[in-house]
């Protein structure tokens, strides 16, 4: 079927008006310190995630609207209100004041998606504890590693976690002075050196005075999600609330009564800045799966829950898409108006595949751990170009550079204004999301700064009307025969592919060229590896990208292996393909 080369921006739901339709008259009038009034602030004059998430709701109208929807598969749903979410955030706050545990001082979550886990960390953050939510997969050695490097001083897990996680590594994590277990059952437990949750909350008061932060004050450390090597811890501070809150207006378009769900687990980025910050902060309901992924279930949760606006991942969209268009069609989606996807780069297929299945584009937007929040996106304000990340948002500018410094040499680099060139891309510092060090590695913040640009380490261009088109991560692009070859155009063109899921492309080491081009790929359902089809892939690789770019070689994965936050890791392919160390696999989804 010939598509057109963009989707209008009326394309998709024309239930509600969107939060803005001029995207350059938005960026005019747009600045920081306005975005910032939308926020109430302390009494004393500062800022504090927690407190404008849930305390300035829990105040107003808002009180009695749910805030979070927890859905189970054999229990019903469990639902807490603003006020519930306020006073259930005092009492942990409480907890933590009467161990001595305050402003500054370093606190982990480990666990699934329960009520405790969202009841923890927002109250940490209004006690002024920086919190760092680690992925409840995590093998015991990344864990203690993380909670070393981080000098973490308390942790809150379960009970079977902590059994199975935490319990023989105690002795390697010398900072962890007091770990506050979750009953898996509802009881209480009773391990040693460790505090029943349940039991110091009951006694703890529901009055807490949030601990006054200012924009300034460390909220969070995230690590990275390990895609290109050993996970870097990110310290983020409590102004980034400004820039959540401005960001989810304009790129996951929500409204106060919307019914919001991010799949993204908190142990991630995504999972924190928009799947528990950024909605509380619009005021709306967000659903929460306690489940693993499972198509059928999703389809029905979207369907049945009355799900808004919905915010997922490529890796979650392609799985969606394996299974084919018949599960997706067995339900109606009436209430569903605005999809985005982060993570990856989103090849057009994916896009094209919500506009035909769920009549609705999803928008791609870029982000990263560095960043905070959304920088680049698709929103209802323009235009879908598939497989383009979209424009920067208002207050972001951004920018493709070459770098002009000697190896070694703190980076120097040039802005390429002739669109249509690849180089890095690059943001200009100042949106209050931003990163403010990488934990115990000053050397390596500072090579990501150029004057006052940030190196973001991605490649990418920028076409004349000012859309971004991701290339590749510096680290993956492909040089073969002069040609410089992002893997994402490698990919998308495979994926067009009617047996192609998935595929990771990667440079493999070549005397005549350089690098030649490699791509793995895994097959739909109903679909079988054989040379017939390899050389079928191939041909259409041919035809879409020519021969200089088209994979030399097509070798078939049943997975392909990908982080546990859905991220091919061309790395691993690439070390795999060429028997060497795999090095950091704390991520690495297990079976891949
Ligand atoms: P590490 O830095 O440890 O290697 P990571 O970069 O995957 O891991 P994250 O911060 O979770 O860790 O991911 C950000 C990166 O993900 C971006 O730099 C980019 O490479 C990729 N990414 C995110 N969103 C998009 C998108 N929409 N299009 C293309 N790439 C994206
Ligand atoms: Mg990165």
């Amino acid at each position: 079927m010939e598509r057109p080369p963009v989707i209008h921006k009326d394309a998709g739901s024309q239930r509600l008006l969107p939060n803005w339709t001029e995207y350059d008259e938005e960026r005019r009038r747009f600045s920081w310190g306005k975005a910032r009034l939308a926020l109430q602030g302390l009494p004393g004059g500062g800022l504090n995630i927690g407190f404008e998430a849930v305390d300035r709701h829990a105040g107003g109208v808002l009180r009695y609207q749910t805030a979070l929807r927890f859905v189970r598969r054999d229990a019903p749903a469990l639902e807490l209100t603003y006020a519930d979410l306020a006073r259930q955030t005092n009492r942990f706050a409480n907890v933590l004041q009467s161990l001595g545990v305050g402003k500054g001082d370093r606190l982990f979550l480990l666990a699934g998606r329960i009520p405790e886990l969202y009841v923890a960390l927002l109250g940490a953050l209004k006690n002024g504890t920086v919190v760092t939510p680690l992925f409840s997969a995590f093998g015991p050695e990344p864990i203690a590693t993380r909670i070393q490097l981080g000098s973490g001083q308390v942790l809150v897990t379960t009970d079977a976690l902590y059994q199975r996680k935490v319990r023989q590594m105690r002795a390697q994590m010398p900072s962890l002075r007091h770990v506050l277990l979750v009953a898996e059952d509802g009881g209480v437990t009773d391990e040693p050196d460790t505090l029943d949750l349940a039991t110091l909350m009951a006694a703890a008061s529901d009055n807490f005075t949030t601990v006054e932060t200012s924009e300034d004050d460390p909220a969070l450390l995230h690590f990275t999600s390990g895609t290109t090597g050993t996970p870097k811890g990110a310290l983020h501070v409590h102004g980034a609330a400004v820039a959540h809150e401005a960001t989810a207006r304009y790129a996951l378009d929500l409204h106060r009564h919307d019914r919001y769900w991010c799949t993204a687990d908190p142990g991630w980025v995504t999972g924190t800045s928009y799947g528990i910050i950024a909605p509380l902060l619009q005021g709306v309901t967000s659903l929460v799966d306690c489940e693993e992924f499972d198509a059928e279930r999703w389809y029905t949760l979207l369907a049945q829950e009355h799900v808004t606006v919905w915010y997922t991942a490529p890796t979650a969209i392609r799985m969606l898409m394996k299974g084919g268009p018949e599960p997706v069609r067995h339900h109606r989606y009436p209430c569903l108006r605005f999809v985005a996807s982060v993570g990856e780069p989103l090849n057009p297929e994916a896009v094209w595949w919500g506009q035909e299945v769920l009549g609705l584009p999803i928008h791609d937007n870029w982000w990263q751990t560095e960043t905070g929040g959304i920088m680049i996106a698709n929103t209802p304000a323009f235009d879908i170009k598939p497989g383009s990340m979209g424009r920067p948002l208002p207050g972001i500018d951004a920018y493709i550079v070459e770098h002009l410094e000697a190896e070694g040499e703190a980076p120097r680099v040039r802005v390429i204004d002739t669109p249509d060139v690849e180089g890095e891309l690059a943001l200009k510092r100042g949106w209050p999301s931003m990163f403010r060090g990488y934990l115990n590695n000053e050397a390596r913040y500072a090579k990501c700064f150029a004057g006052d640009l940030y190196l973001t380490g991605d490649l990418a261009r920028r076409d004349a009307d000012g859309y971004f088109w991701f290339v590749g991560r510096a680290d993956d692009v492909i040089k073969s025969a002069g040609h410089l070859i992002g893997p994402f155009e490698v990919e998308s063109a495979l994926m067009e592919h009617p047996a192609v899921a998935e595929a990771g492309v990667i440079g493999k080491p070549d005397p005549m060229v350089g690098e030649v081009v490699k791509a793995f790929v895994s097959l739909k359902s109903g679909f079988e590896p054989s040379e017939t089809l390899r050389l079928d892939i191939s041909a259409h690789a041919r035809r879409r990208l020519g021969a200089a770019v088209a994979p030399k070689e097509i070798a078939f994965l049943a997975v392909l292996p990908r982080t546990r936050s859905g991220k091919i890791m061309r790395r691993l392919l690439k070390a795999r393909e060429l028997g060497l160390p795999e090095g950091d696999t704390s991520t690495l989804e297990s079976g891949a």
